[in-house]
């Protein structure tokens, strides 16, 4: 078996058995909270799907598993709603593409990650693919609001449910991966293990481990609001925008008792101290909507996050 998260391993073996006992749901929904791992288990359990080894998990080594690998597989479509919605055009081109027979193995994988993208017609279009299950086709869909799927998607699927790891699963699967021992400075901002990762590979860990200490030297005056944004420009507006809301969102959760990571308690403090709980969930609201505002409009990010900061 790949080197997947512990409390992944489950959740795979659960799949894999019934795979191998040839009793498996041709459509599986595997739920959980965001950023727990549900795509990577998802990706986990196409490979395995698509082997051509009569057993439970992918060998890896035949044509099947060479091709999956490669990410070239004709047999296996995916349709990812993370960035945008997934539309009836995109289902229903995907579902044609897999009606043939297979090109290469026994089966054929259609994965939909971030299902809850789905707009009402193209729900309706994998519903109708579900209904009229095409010979050894599987659909595979993940969704960390799969309240929001309907229901007759989901009475059609076998439920994965990914476990939300504890505080100490998540670090010592940190400390497994490569620099992963520096995204336990993040933990003030999320203990999504796959949030954490996606960090890291995006380069940013730097960017959101520095915003602490940085603010803590601004609000004693030792550092200038424009030194704070100094790496700021259009591709990470968002990140600051997220990494100020986190930093007032634990300060607001610690005013009615909820601990706080250490390295935010100077801020708290003088922030408890300077504005108050009431100013500081307006602050917190402004950056919410100046975060939403900067994706419709030209507004200047250093402009406005400067505005928003000379009032900390
Ligand atoms: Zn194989």
């Amino acid at each position: 078996m790949t080197n997947i998260a512990d409390w992944l391993i489950p959740c795979l073996r659960q799949v894999q058995v019934l795979k191998q006992t040839n009793s498996l749901s041709h459509a599986l929904l595997i739920t959980g909270a965001d950023g727990v791992g549900q795509e990577e288990l998802a990706h986990e359990m196409v490979k395995d799907l698509m082997c051509e080894k009569n057993q439970a998990a992918a060998c890896g080594t035949c044509h099947s598993c060479q091709l999956m690998s490669a990410d070239t597989h004709p047999d296996f479509r995916v349709l990812d709603g993370e960035a945008s919605t997934i539309k009836v055009d995109q289902v229903r081109l995907l579902v044609r593409q897999i009606s043939q027979k297979p090109q290469v193995g026994q089966n054929k994988v259609v994965l939909i990650t971030h299902a809850q993208a789905m707009n009402i017609n193209a729900a309706n279009a994998v519903l109708k693919a579900l209904e009229e299950p095409a010979d050894r086709t599987f659909f595979v869909l993940t969704s960390s609001q799969s309240s929001s799927l309907m229901p007759t998607i989901r009475s059609r699927c076998l439920l994965v449910n990914v476990p939300t790891p504890s505080m100490n699963e998540v670090k010592s699967w940190l400390m497994q991966q490569p620099d992963g021992k520096a995204l336990g400075a993040l933990f003030w901002l999320t203990t999504q293990p796959f949030r954490l990762l996606a960090i890291q590979q995006q380069g940013k860990t730097q960017l959101y481990a520095g915003l602490p200490d940085q603010l803590t030297s601004m609000l004693r005056g030792t550092v200038s609001v424009s030194a704070v944004l100094k790496g700021l420009d259009s591709n990470n507006i968002e990140d600051y925008c997220n990494g100020l809301a986190a930093i007032l969102h634990q300060c607001i959760c610690h005013s009615t008792g909820a601990p706080i990571d250490e390295a935010l308690q100077t801020i708290y403090d003088t922030l408890i101290a300077r504005l108050g709980i009431q100013t500081l969930m307006l602050r917190y609201q402004s950056l919410q909507k100046l975060k939403s505002d900067l994706q419709k409009t030209n507004l200047n990010p250093i402009m406005q996050l400067t505005h928003e900061l000379n009032q900390w």
